[in-house]
């Protein structure tokens, strides 16, 4: 359906269009401007895999490292049948910015593979996964302390797996080695929250959205949360995640979800999992028995809602319908759901987008916990969480015996529990998204000529990273 758009720039060269909005408001040394902006390497790989069919098949990726001036340099690896270089070059470039945004220290990398993985069994893709690994490993692109990729869209914790097994394989002495990839099973050196982390993250950005009045009242948004609706576009790994959060925690009603086959429609909200379970058992929409089906999903991105979130492919909100879309609030869970002309249009019309780059900045969050955890090798909570639950007894014994009543008994055990791994991650995580917001809305509220959040986000970003380089001396 991406293809449905119209495309006038590349998706790099929206990227790079957003990246000059915002630093025409910033005073750089000369020249620094133009490093910051260069992708400093590409590695294209082409290798064969012998499928079940008996052939021999030839496969083609990239792994792009835009900015290495913090390593290791991060960033997915996707796996889809249009990926091309100039994609992988501009989502490396959107993960130098992100990681800044959100202060993970790391630079940006990302990868791609040529390749629909509804069209191979499971048995395939780990063949063709631990290949391709072998060949980014070989080069140099894969390893703790230089590139550590995580999921994109079309790979998940599998690909993740094969990935720290084909490099543990090839570097047994490497004590760090399950810090080569982010986005593993908890088993295989994983961290609790990271498979929810970005869809996570996107709900964090939302609710702290909602939390600043001011901000709010530019999109016309008043009010909670509760029963605002949404049209989600993707239910994958990053919209599923959203979608089920904003319902169950925060009522939110989706009244639409947009996938590869079509879309469906319920004005009084769509149950999230049961779409989901229909999607994994029919590959697709499109049959679902409980909902209004529409044919052409991109279309829906036009409905009347009050929060869009395209959390599936880029340059969905393009020239050709960026019109007719009526959302008050758009927030891009995908990377580069709008392109640069859109993105120009929407903001004349005032509508409001939290941009990707810090939007869905919480997988690459949670990738760092994970990262940390898999060189310091122990959980996050193991050394502490039984002194909380001792400190929080002694809180609850000396209220007792102060005002001789009792706790009750949901308090005592709130008071009493100590933080596991998975509480420390959301914890973490929220901080970071809510701290990111509040940097970006003060740079958008400071200067008047910051017309949104997107360019405030960059100029965030390029503030940092140029810091780096004059601090670390790698800029003279
Ligand atoms: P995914 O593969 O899990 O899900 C993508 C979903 O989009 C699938 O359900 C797919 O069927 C659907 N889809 C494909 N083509 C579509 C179309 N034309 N219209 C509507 N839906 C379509 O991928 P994901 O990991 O959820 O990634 C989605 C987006 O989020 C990508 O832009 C990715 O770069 C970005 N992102 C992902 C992560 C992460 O941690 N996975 C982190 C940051 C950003």
């Amino acid at each position: 359906m991406s293809s449905n758009a119209k495309k006038s720039l590349s998706f790099n060269q929206s990227v790079e269009r957003m990246v000059d909005r915002a630093l025409a408001h910033l005073d750089l040394p000369p020249g620094l401007s133009d490093q910051i902006k260069v992708c400093n390497e590409v590695f294209q790989v082409q290798f064969p895999v012998k499928l079940n069919d008996g052939k021999v098949h030839v496969f083609k990726g990239w792994r792009a490292v835009h900015s290495g001036h913090r390593l290791p340099v991060k960033g997915g690896i996707r796996y889809a049948p249009h990926v091309n270089q100039d994609e992988v070059e501009a989502l490396a470039a959107l993960m130098t910015y992100k990681c800044a945004i959100v202060d993970v220290p790391f630079g940006g990398s990302k990868g791609g593979l040529i390749i629909n993985p509804r069209d191979y069994t499971t048995d395939e893709i780990e063949r063709i996964t631990r290949r391709f690994a072998n060949e980014l490993i070989d080069g140099g692109y894969i390893s703790p302390s230089g590139n550590v990729p995580a999921p994109d869209m079309g790979t998940g914790e599998s690909e993740m797996a094969w990935i720290a097994d084909t490099y543990r394989a090839l570097h047994p002495d490497d004590i760090n080695h399950l810090g080569c990839v982010t986005g593993k099973p908890v088993a295989a050196g994983g961290i609790r929250g990271r498979t929810e982390a970005t869809g996570r993250g996107v709900q964090y950005a939302i609710r702290e959205f909602f939390r600043h009045p001011e901000d709010m009242k530019l999109a016309n948004l008043e009010g909670s949360l509760e029963d605002k609706t949404s049209v989600v576009q993707g239910l994958g790994n990053v919209g599923y995640h959203a979608a089920k959060f904003l319902v169950e925690e925060d009522g939110v009603k989706i009244i639409g979800i947009i996938e590869w086959d079509g879309a469906l429609i319920d004005e009084d909200g769509l149950n999230v999992q049961k779409v989901r379970d229909y999607i994994d058992e029919h590959g697709g929409v499109k049959g679902y028995p409980d909902a209004k089906y529409v044919e052409d999903g991109r279309s829906c991105l036009e409905m009347e809602c009050d929060i869009l979130i395209p959390a599936a492919l880029e340059s969905q909100i393009a020239s050709d319908n960026v019109d007719r879309i009526k959302a008050p609030l758009i927030v891009e869970a995908a990377n580069g759901p709008i392109t640069y002309e859109a993105d120009q249009a929407l903001r004349q019309r005032g509508v409001v987008v939290l941009p990707d780059a810090y939007a869905n900045a919480g997988g690459v969050t949670v990738s760092y916990f994970e990262w940390i955890k898999n060189l310091s090798h122990i959980r996050f909570g193991r050394m502490g969480r039984r002194v909380d639950e001792w400190r929080g007894k002694l809180i609850v014994q000396a209220l007792e015996e102060l005002t001789g009543k009792s706790v009750s008994a949901q308090l005592r055990t709130e008071i009493q529990s100590g933080a596991d791994e998975l509480a420390l991650v959301r914890s973490g995580l929220d901080d970071t998204m809510r701290q990111a917001y509040q940097e970006i809305s003060e740079v958008y509220h400071s200067n008047d000529s910051i017309q949104n959040f997107r360019t405030a986000a960059m100029v965030v970003a390029l503030k940092k990273i140029a810091t780096t380089y004059i601090e670390f001396g790698i800029w003279p």
